[in-house]
């Protein structure tokens, strides 16, 4: 057998300022190369289980570009087209292959392409013809229709949010593209929309771990190969968006319409109680003024980089100092100038420092600190799952207001926190951690915290649907309109 593999992805946030250029693909996970000799990180590891698999099997594997970009504004036109075309020209160059894998995010918005998955996949199967199977890996915060559905074989999503399966989903693509080639199954797949919009997380108390378990029990049973919940990304406004099931089944495609349909009533039955809820700020601070014998955990959500916010907004750490907080930690705050500024200067020093505000009309007011630099580290990462890693630049700590503020030189969420102890800071005994993400702290930080706030901070991210100027995505939907399904 003949494979061939890449990796391509952002999420996009069509309201954000900043557009997402071929340098952010470059610094963020770029591999030209064999991306089997780079660290297991969440965007290598998809491509690295399907070249495992495949060279286990003895099957010859053709690797192309792998790129994936922290999630920002859209995607600069001629980026994406130049990727795009790079990976369409390594696979006419490669000959006839039997499939193709990919792992794309399935929420990239480019200038002219409400779909880039789409058109990409598009272009793809007109050169490649019907013979040659192609699958595809998506992160759950996609935006998916029959475009892209028509001219895929098999489409797998994450089933877990926070991401932490994308390699186990990786594993069950590559399973079924084996069992296609060899004859075993037809895939044919059904997509039934929900109608619905919001933040599902799957491991919090509530209906979605029970519905995400329904999901694997129903997997090789009755002609069902594989089951999948999007829950669409809401901070796009494109034609496509909100939640869908997809269900691939055997040769019946009355089967994948069936249970599509089925699981999508299902998890329309219980979305509100699903749904992530939200605090303001003012009342996320009157709590961590109460005090406990644990830090209280404020997720600054609407600046959370992983959603395409700049990450460097001044709104949380600002009312921390100003409801007297002193023994906080608060980070990561994106700053590059200012870091820079820390390093030049060095570990003691004392200095009047500008923080945050910068890089677009979310960012916000920057704020003026009086700021003592405590740790410095070039060229950093944190943790991730058991041995991968997640870049995070060049770290500077300062103190301010007696607040531990961690600046870095790469926007990023947080994924462990070892973002934080890696860096001098001790997070027990702390009053507030305040941190620049939305969920995919929550499980790691449980054991360290007295409790967990989702913060609606001002920001580009922001929880209240209503409040989001949308004019593109269908309605009705929830919970724009009360019960779209009826
Ligand atoms: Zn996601």
């Amino acid at each position: 057998m003949r494979l061939f593999i890449a990796t391509l992805g952002t999420e996009t946030n069509t309201f954000a300022s900043f557009p997402t250029g071929l340098d952010s693909f470059q610094r963020g996970f770029w591999n030209e190369g064999d991306v089997g000799s780079v660290p297991g990180s969440p965007w290598a590891m998809p491509a690295q289980r399907w070249l495992t698999h495949a060279t286990d099997l003895g099957w010859e594997v053709i690797q192309s570009l792998h790129a994936f970009a922290e999630p920002a504004g859209p995607t600069v036109r001629s980026a994406y087209e130049t990727m795009r075309d790079r990976i369409l020209a390594d696979l006419a160059a490669a000959g006839p292959v039997d499939a193709v894998l990919m792992f794309l995010h399935g929420a990239m918005v480019a200038d002219g392409y409400d779909d880039c998955e789409a058109d990409f996949v598009t272009r793809m199967r007109a050169q490649v013809g019907k013979g040659t199977r192609i699958g595809l890996e998506l992160d759950l915060h996609a935006h998916i229709d029959h475009r892209l559905l028509d001219v895929t074989d098999l489409i797998v999503f994450y089933k877990a949010y926070p991401h932490i399966d994308y390699a186990e989903r990786a594993d069950d693509l590559f399973a079924l593209m084996r069992r296609t080639l060899a004859g075993e199954i037809e895939p044919v797949m059904a997509l039934f929309d929900c109608k619905t919009m919001g933040l599902f997380p799957t491991t919090r108390k509530g209906p979605m771990p029970g519905f995400v378990a329904d999901m694997f029990a129903a997997e090789g049973k009755d002609g069902i190969l594989s089951l999948s919940l999007n829950h669409g990304f809401p901070w796009a406004d494109v034609p496509h968006a909100g939640a869908k099931m997809l269900a691939v089944a055997d040769r019946d495609p009355a089967i994948a319409a069936r249970a599509a349909e089925d699981f999508g009533r299902r998890f329309y039955a219980v979305r509100a109680e699903a749904t992530l809820p939200f605090t303001s700020l003012a009342e996320a601070i009157t709590e961590a003024q109460r005090g406990g014998d644990k830090p209280l955990l404020l997720a600054d959500t609407s600046d959370q980089t992983g959603g395409g916010a700049p990450g460097d907004t001044t709104h949380m750490l600002r009312a921390l100092i100003e409801a007297g907080i002193t023994n906080a930690v608060y980070g990561p705050l994106w700053d590059p100038l200012a870091v820079g500024i820390c390093m030049s200067v060095g570990v003691g020093a004392k200095l009047k420092l500008r923080i945050g505000g910068k890089y677009e009309p979310y960012s916000g007011p920057s704020m003026d600190v009086d700021a003592e630099v405590l740790h410095l580290a070039p060229n950093t990462w944190q943790d991730q799952l058991s041995n991968e890693r997640v870049p995070i630049g060049d770290v500077a700590v300062v103190r301010v207001n007696g607040i531990e503020v961690l600046l870095n030189t790469r926007r990023t969420g947080v994924f462990s926190p070892t973002m934080f102890t890696r860096h001098g800071i001790v997070l027990e005994g702390k009053q507030v951690i305040g941190l620049k993400n939305l969920f995919r702290h929550t499980d790691i930080f449980a054991p360290l915290v007295r409790g967990q706030l989702y913060v609606a901070t001002p920001g580009a991210c922001p929880p209240d649907w209503q409040s989001i100027p949308f004019k593109l995505i269908p309605r009705p939907m929830w919970p724009l309109d009360p019960d779209p399904l009826g």
